[in-house]
């Protein structure tokens, strides 16, 4: 398995981050031709996520019902102050999986994949993990 860890900067506490380029560039790197791309996000946190990069409105309004659903301050248990940031982590996900052919991920015409900050701006890991086949 070809792994490759992707360092990002956040500069808000919720960002929406288009890290599509940086995995191709990694499958890239790998000369994997064939197999399944594994985009892990080593955070309690912060996710991940595929959906729109075409029109960055939509990671917006993504961004903005998350923070409607699940409030900074709601009367939270975790005395640390970012429950919500928790919270919105689970309900994005913590890994994505897409097929690659000939080189290249299989994504949707639309699609992206976008790295979810939910308690920055902090230093982050992105894992991109290459099982061929
Ligand atoms: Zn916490």
């Amino acid at each position: 398995m070809f792994s490759r860890e992707l360092s990002i900067r956040t500069t808000r506490r919720t960002e929406m981050i288009d890290v599509t380029t940086q995995v191709s560039d990694a499958i890239r790197e790998s000369g994997m031709d064939e197999g399944l791309c594994v985009v892990y996000v080593p955070h309690t946190t912060a996710g991940i996520m595929i959906n729109e990069g075409a029109d960055p409105a939509v990671a917006r309004d993504i961004a903005d019902r998350l923070e409607a659903l699940v409030p900074w301050s709601a009367g939270y248990a975790h005395l640390e102050g970012n429950a919500a940031a928790h919270i919105k982590s689970c309900m994005v996900g913590s890994s994505v999986t897409v097929a690659v052919r000939e080189g290249r991920m299989a994504l949707g015409t639309w699609q992206s994949i976008f790295f979810c900050e939910f308690d920055g701006p902090r230093s982050r890991r992105l894992q991109v993990h290459l099982i061929e086949g």
